[in-house]
């Protein structure tokens, strides 16, 4: 993979310009990374527009006043809608200030339900009363679960076009939360809140999350990774009992959060 890596870098740079090769290599070399990784490092020092939500969790959006501890879904109701023959439509709207291999990414990412569960996100039709407005803002962030109207879904160009970024971004607007802050967390991860950074903390906050009868995953791919948030490179959260499970490594779905989300919607 490496060779083929730095294959591919001499030739970019052999037939492209500086420019080109800078950003096309840089997305090459980090797309195994493990999504928090990717989520961390792309909304690390993020500064938001004057129109942007506030984030909670690393990449959640919020809207002013809610209640940060509750879990939208489970207090208001914000699942997508099913349709008669059974399966889910979503809209979607991607911005066009996209690039064509940056909306290949997005769409692989959106088509990627299909297969598996009965979401089926679609373009926007005139008519549409709720969609998701997915935006280059600044950083990946989500909504958790269908909000009314257009509900914007940032994937930022430098930092969020990744197959696993979009996945779980998409989960949160599906009405998914963090696996370290389900319910049942603390049977599954010790969390060292003295290496946390400061003012982080409620990141690691317990809610009351859908778990929809699946086991704690440490390797769903809304599962962030040891060192989330660490203010001195020592972990934030280890797996108990066994500390060298693989914990934090995924780069795509995991069979629970497929199995969650089908019984989440009654696929
Ligand atoms: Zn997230």
């Amino acid at each position: 993979m490496l060779v083929f890596s730095w294959s591919l870098v001499t030739l970019l740079l052999v037939s492209s310009s500086w420019a080109e090769a800078d950003v096309a290599t840089l997305e090459d070399f980090s797309k195994e990374l493990p999504v928090g990784q990717l989520l961390e490092r792309a909304n690390r020092d993020r500064t938001p527009d004057f129109d942007e939500p506030t984030l909670i969790g690393g990449d959640i959006a919020v809207k002013p006043g809610a209640d940060r501890n509750a879990d939208p879904c489970t207090s208001t109701g914000c699942l997508w809608l099913k349709n008669a023959d059974g399966n889910v439509y979503i809209p979607y709207y991607i911005a066009n200030h996209y690039s064509s291999r940056e909306v290949a990414i997005i769409t692989r990412g959106l088509e990627s339900f299909s297969s598996v569960s009965c979401i089926r996100f679609r373009p926007y039709q005139n008519g549409d009363h709720e969609w998701l407005s997915i935006e280059s803002k600044n950083g990946c962030y989500s909504f958790v679960g269908r909000q009314g109207g257009a509900q914007t879904v940032s994937l930022a160009q430098r930092g969020c076009l990744y197959h696993s970024t979009v996945q779980h971004e998409l989960l949160h607007a599906l009405g998914f939360n963090h696996e370290q802050t389900r319910s049942d967390r603390d049977s599954y991860i010790k969390v060292y809140w003295e290496n946390i950074q400061d003012g982080m903390s409620y990141n690691f906050n317990i809610i009351n999350t859908l778990n929809q009868g699946t086991p704690y995953d440490y390797n769903s791919v809304m599962q962030y990774e040891k060192y989330a948030f660490s203010k001195n490179n020592r972990p934030t959260m280890m797996p108990i009992p066994d500390p060298n499970v693989s914990f934090g490594q995924a780069t795509q779905m995991s069979k629970n959060d497929i199995d969650r989300l089908n019984r989440l919607y009654k696929c």
